[in-house]
């Protein structure tokens, strides 16, 4: 029996898989031929659709469809793959819910494990901006927005307000345009719901390096696209680069930074890093393959998506990683993976794109299909018709139709999930010079330094802020507060750029009550920290009573 065995579960995989149970049925029933595939999660996410999810236009768990209903004679594995060994035909998979790690051996492998998220180089991304690729990034994002909402509808801070009600994406792709024409309708809608937030409070930023947004769209449709952004309140940012963030701002290389909680990057992606440890020849992260894509040097292992570097046989191009081309790449590799087993001939990679679109949210989209240029609602119309045609899964477009339908008659959902519940402990980045957190303010966190220093200092009346110690990598702060439910007694400053670790208060208790080395480190170190903080304060009160007593006496 021939062992083909897929990794990866987007369109490359997925579609590969799909193509085979055709291709192969009879082999397969007959157990001469056995198609495995392994994925993170056992659904496929149709990410043309994943804005929606942001307003709320489409249910949550609609734009994915299980993987077992799609290709029921695969055998899915839904597992995290740790590593690939090319030499021995083995993939290795992590440990369910036992001790055992997976491991399966193949006489084919298809790699379709697509790209993902990278912050790298970017100071203050991983730890502050939100991504946008996965179903989860687009429910965090959604919630998100509510939450802020939520905020700054109880703010009175102007400055607090104008910092909550300030939405930034970075990346004037289709991905970062979509998104930002999502979340501009959904916050100007929702907003409607809170009585003290004024729409017109609210700021939404895109930013985007080049002069015009879409480039791979003609000027002229990526033009309507900016003017139509614009016209809905959108502000554009051309030939503005983010540079990083900070738990309150985005930060672009020019220096400006722009007052904001919620930072959306679509700019980042890099080779996932299962790809990238391949003894293979690659290109800028990304597998080169044949024409028939297979890799050179390892006869019977195939690549397709986002992963691979697959060379169009018609134009000589490398193929752009869509979702279009994955799909039409699988097509081939499950073509040529049955022509090596029957012995025949293999057929290279070709394919000419049917199109372009891009959806600008409020019936209104821009697309270039088949040579031709369409905006607005006709556009918006084609856009919506294709997709769902394309939507894998006839339950799945039933209930998409229905989702979209109910959209046009009901306000948006403005329910907010907590599903940050067990967080517990989270990275935070601050640039030099921001206050982490300030005297007088509840205690919320532990924070531990992971590099940088940080200054913490206390205010005491006549002498201004006194600084009371420099902490830096591995001293921690923020104790006293959480500990006695008081208020922070210090305001902690960044002197250097700084990256923390911060623990929430319900973790640092449950370590606290659980782990007795960790209860007498603490105690010592507060009685420690307290004794100058105690000597500023009596400094204070014997200055107070020379400034009582002195005038009079
Ligand atoms: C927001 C957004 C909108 C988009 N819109 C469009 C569009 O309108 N039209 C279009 O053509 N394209 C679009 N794209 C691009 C398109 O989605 C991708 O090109 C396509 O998904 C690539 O497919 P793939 O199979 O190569 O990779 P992916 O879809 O990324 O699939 C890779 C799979 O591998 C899994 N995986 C990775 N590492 C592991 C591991 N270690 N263990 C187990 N599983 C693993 C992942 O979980 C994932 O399921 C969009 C992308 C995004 C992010």
């Amino acid at each position: 029996m021939k062992r083909i065995l897929i990794l990866g579960g987007g369109f490359g995989g997925v579609y590969a898989a799909l193509h085979l149970e055709k291709r192969l049925r009879r082999e397969l029933d007959a157990g001469l031929v056995e198609v495995s595939l392994i994925n993170r999660d056992n659904y496929i996410v149709f990410q043309p659709m994943l804005p929606e999810v942001i307003s709320g236009s489409i249910g949550l768990v609609d734009t994915i469809t299980p993987i077992r209903r799609l290709c029921p004679r695969t055998n899915l594995y839904t597992r995290t793959i740790e590593t690939i060994d090319l030499d021995r035909r083995r993939v290795v998979a992590a440990a369910g819910f036992g001790s055992q790690q997976l491991s399966l051996e193949y006489d084919h492998l298809v790699i379709a494990l697509g790209n993902v998220t990278s912050f790298a180089g970017q100071t203050g991304l991983a730890e502050h901006a939100l991504p946008f690729k996965y179903l989860g990034d687009a429910l965090v994002l959604r919630n998100h927005a509510i939450h802020v909402l939520e905020e700054a509808d109880i703010e009175r801070d102007p400055e607090m307000r104008r910092n909550l009600l300030t939405f930034v994406v970075a990346g004037g792709g289709f991905s970062g345009v979509e998104a930002v024409a999502e979340l501009n309708d959904f916050v100007r809608a929702a907003a409607r719901s809170f009585r003290h937030i004024d729409p017109t409070e609210i700021r939404v930023v895109l930013l985007h390096s080049g002069k015009l947004i879409l480039p791979e769209l003609p000027p002229s449709l990526a033009a309507f696209a900016q003017d139509l952004l614009m016209k809905r309140g959108v502000e554009l940012r051309l030939e503005a680069r983010l540079g990083g963030a900070t738990a309150d701002g985005a930060l672009l290389a020019s220096g400006e930074r722009i007052p904001t909680r919620t930072l959306v990057s679509t700019v980042p992606s890099g080779p996932n890093p299962l790809v990238a440890a391949l003894p293979c020849k690659m290109d800028r992260g990304r597998l080169v393959t044949t024409p028939h894509l297979e890799l050179p040097e390892h006869p019977d292992v195939w690549a397709v998506g986002d992963c691979a570097l697959i060379v169009d046989a018609r134009t000589g191009e490398p193929s752009p990683p869509t979702a279009q081309h994955a799909t039409r790449e699988a097509r081939c590799v499950a073509e040529n993976i049955a022509a090596r087993l029957e012995g025949s001939a293999l057929r290279p990679f070709a394919f000419k794109a049917l199109g372009k679109m891009g959806s600008l949210g409020h019936r209104s989209a821009v697309a270039e299909v088949f040579g031709v240029k369409v905006s607005g609602f006709l556009a918006w119309w084609l856009w919506r018709t294709i997709y769902l045609m394309k939507l894998p899964g006839l339950d799945r477009k039933i209930r998409v139709a229905v989702d979209w339908t109910l959209d046009l008659l009901l306000p948006p959902d403005i329910v907010q999930l907590r599903t940050d519940r067990s967080i517990g402990l989270r990275r935070e980045h601050y640039e030099p010079g921001e206050i982490i957190c300030e005297e007088g303010g509840h205690g919320d966190w532990l924070y531990i330094v992971v590099d940088g220093e940080v200054e913490v200092a206390k205010q005491v009346p006549g002498h201004g802020s006194v600084p009371l110690r420099r902490l830096g990598p591995g001293d921690c702060f923020g104790e006293i507060a959480l500990l006695g439910d008081h208020v922070r007694t210090a305001t902690a400053r960044s002197l250097t750029a700084v990256n923390l670790l911060a623990v929430d208060r319900d973790a640092f208790q449950a370590l606290f009550s659980t782990l007795p080395p960790l209860r007498d480190f603490v105690s010592r170190l507060i009685e420690e920290r307290m004794a100058p903080s105690r000597a500023a304060d009596a400094a204070a009160g014997s200055a107070r009573l020379m400034e009582t007593t002195s005038p009079r006496g």
